[in-house]
């Protein structure tokens, strides 16, 4: 045997040794957001291309605009029930389950009140008192029928998944990730970042919360295998004549635009799409429902934000929180059970 072939699989060993491990990185435009993702592993690449695929196939089911989706079938369904697949049906039925949740405070079928508001096309308008109470007659999580392979709403009731679809594909994102061997990743999904075990090197991944006058982090989270999901009014709004600023995080009470005090609420937890729902739900309930629900559940942990930068933290966060650079000013408050 030749000498240089013989030497091979030692050189072979010695450079895997020395070479970093292997990392891949992928941002797409999917869910009307931008999403990257970043990994470890030798299938990294693989990983990331039938991770963004499994996204893609979520987005085809559930997008309320394209008219190929099955959302948009149920919405178009004039009080009809439609076929659905499994995905469709399971991610409805946590919709409906969060809906009694959280009070009606994320309600699925709001669909009808953000598109008179324009938050669905950007074309931003206050409505009318009379339309808004028109479509808010439409909206109502209970409505939605259920059963296997199928669904129903009222003619003119419309779901919209919104506010929960993103952390779902998160979820199923990992899933993939992990079925090919990656340990180590994180995702950030216009905002919902959702981690994988820990840095290749052993060490928490560490996720910022923005502030979102300057759009620098506040503050940092250190999270292994957690995702961190943060709703507040300062994503998506828009300015009326009259100056004043709406919102698309609307309270399904009143259809209107939620204001209470706070800029945001972040919630820390094992699932992507439990944190998204929360997220979005809570910020409707105001600091002090959000704090009595993190008191009854005690399956997630939170960061609020308030109009006058009070940041409250939920107690099991205590260790892994901290203020970032320029805002190590701010009052925290620790919330125990
Ligand atoms: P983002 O998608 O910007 O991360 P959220 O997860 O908070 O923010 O979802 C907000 C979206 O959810 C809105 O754009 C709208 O489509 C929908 N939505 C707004 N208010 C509610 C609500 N109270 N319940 C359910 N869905 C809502
Ligand atoms: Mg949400």
């Amino acid at each position: 045997m030749p000498r240089a072939s013989r030497l091979l699989p030692l050189i072979c060993l010695l450079l895997s040794l020395c070479a970093p491990a292997l990392a891949a990185q992928r941002g797409f435009f999917a869910m009307d957001t931008y999403m990257a993702v970043s990994c470890e592993g030798e299938n990294a690449e693989e990983a990331l291309e039938a991770a963004e695929a499994r996204v893609r196939e979520l987005e085809a089911l559930w997008s309320a605009t394209d008219e190929n989706s099955e959302i948009y079938a149920l919405d178009h369904a004039g009080g009809e029930a439609v076929a659905i697949s499994a995905d469709t049906e399971a991610i409805l039925r946590f919709g409906a389950e969060m809906g009694a949740r959280t009070g009606g405070c994320l309600d699925i079928t709001l669909y009808p009140v953000s598109r008179l508001w324009g938050f669905t096309t950007g074309d931003y308008r206050v409505p009318p008192e009379t339309e808004l109470a028109a479509a808010l007659a439409l909206v109502g999580y209970e409505q939605l029928e259920l059963s296997p392979g199928a669904a129903r709403l009222p003619e003119g009731a419309q779901v919209d998944l919104g506010a929960l679809g993103k952390g779902w594909a998160g979820d199923e994102a990992v899933a993939v990730l992990r079925e090919y061997g990656v340990t180590s990743a994180l995702l950030d999904l216009g905002g919902n970042v959702q981690a994988l075990g820990s840095k290749a090197d052993g060490s928490a991944w560490r996720v910022g919360v923005i502030m979102p006058e300057d759009q620098t982090n506040f503050c940092v989270l250190e999270v292994r295998d957690a995702a961190v999901v943060t709703s507040g009014n300062y994503e998506r709004f828009f300015t009326a004549d009259d100056g004043a600023v709406y919102g698309h995080i609307l309270d399904p009470k009143t259809g209107a635009p939620v204001e209470n005090g706070l800029k945001s609420v972040t919630i820390v937890g094992a699932e992507g799409k439990k944190c998204d729902a929360l997220s979005t739900a809570l910020f409707v309930m105001g600091a002090d429902a959000a704090i009595e629900h993190w008191r009854t559940y005690r399956d997630f942990e939170m960061v609020l934000l308030t109009e006058e930068n009070v940041v409250y933290i939920t107690e099991g966060l205590q260790g892994d929180f901290s203020l970032a650079q320029g805002y190590e000013g701010l009052a925290v408050t620790v919330v125990s059970r």
